[in-house]
C-alpha cells in the first residue's frame, strides 16, 4: 500500500516509532537503541559472584522493549513468561542528544541529553541458564517489557549527575540503596568506551547497571525506584 510517511510502497504499515516522554513537557524522546552495561556497581558483581571490577561490558534490549511510566503514576509490568524468578535492578538512564565514535571525555560528557530512572528487569533463572551455557543473554534480558523507564530529565536542569542517591523499594521495604558515585565507570567513561565499540547516536539509550541488593518480585509487587533529582518511578507487576 502506498505509505503516506515514505516515498516507497511498504508491505507491512511502518512500525510506530519508540517514543519517551520528557519531563514537565508534552515533548518526546524518540529511541533509537537501549545500550545496558553489566556489573558497574563493585558490591553487585560480588553479589553475582565476580571480583567486582573488570572492563565494562555491554548487552542490548530492543527499543520497543521499553515500558513508558508516566510521571506520577504506576506503570503495569505484565509477568512475562517462562521465568520464576524475575528481578529488578534499579538503574540510571542516560539518554544521548549527539553520538560518534571514539569519543572524548570532553565529547561524551557534551553528548548527554538528559536522565531518567529505569529498571533492568532481568529473568534471572533464564540468565544464569544462558551463563552457565555459554549462550546469549537476551531471553534473560530483552524480552517485552523488560525496560521500564520514567521520564527523560534535560540535563540543562538537572545538571551533571555524578552523584547523588539511588535507591529501589519493594512494597515499601528498601532492597537497593547506593549513590551514582559508586560506579565503576562512570556515565561520560561508559559512553567514551561504548563509542569505541559501536557508533552511537542520537536518540540512544544507555542503562547504566545497578547497585548491590538485586533480588525477585512476583505479581502484586509495587517498586518504586528513586535517583535524586529525578523523582521517582512506580512500577506494579501483574
Ligand atoms: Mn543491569
Amino acid at each position: 500500500m502506498p505509505n503516506p510517511a515514505t516515498d516507497h510502497d511498504t508491505v507491512l504499515p511502518l512500525h510506530p516509532p519508540v517514543l519517551a516522554p520528557v519531563a514537565d513537557s508534552g515533548a518526546s524522546f524518540p529511541v533509537r537503541r537501549i545500550y545496558c552495561v553489566g556489573r558497574n556497581y563493585a558490591e553487585h558483581a560480588k553479589e553475582m559472584g565476580f571480583s567486582g571490577r573488570e572492563d565494562p561490558f555491554f548487552f542490548c534490549k530492543p527499543a520497543d522493549a521499553l515500558l513508558v511510566v508516566p510521571d506520577q503514576q504506576a506503570a503495569i509490568l505484565p509477568y512475562p513468561p517462562r521465568t520464576s524468578n524475575l528481578h529488578y535492578e534499579i538503574e540510571l538512564v542516560v539518554a544521548l542528544g549527539a553520538g560518534g565514535r571514539d569519543l572524548s571525555a570532553e565529547q561524551a560528557r557534551a553528548a548527554i541529553w538528559g536522565y531518567a530512572i529505569g529498571l533492568d528487569m532481568t529473568r534471572r533463572d533464564l540468565q544464569a541458564q544462558s551463563k552457565k551455557q555459554g549462550r546469549p543473554w537476551e531471553t534473560g534480558k530483552a524480552f517485552d517489557f523488560s525496560a521500564p523507564m520514567g521520564p527523560l530529565h534535560p540535563v540543562r536542569k538537572t545538571g551533571l549527575l555524578d552523584a547523588g542517591a539511588i535507591s529501589l523499594s519493594v512494597n515499601g521495604e528498601t532492597k537497593q540503596s547506593s549513590d551514582l558515585g559508586e560506579m565503576i565507570w562512570n556515565v561520560v567513561d561508559t559512553i567514551s568506551y561504548l563509542s569505541g565499540l559501536f557508533e552511537l547516536k542520537a536518540g540512544d539509550l544507555i542503562f547504566t547497571g545497578t547497585p548491590e541488593g538485586v533480588g525477585p518480585v512476583v505479581a502484586g509487587d509495587l517498586m518504586v525506584g528513586s535517583i535524586a533529582g529525578l523523582g521517582e518511578l512506580r512500577v506494579q507487576v501483574k
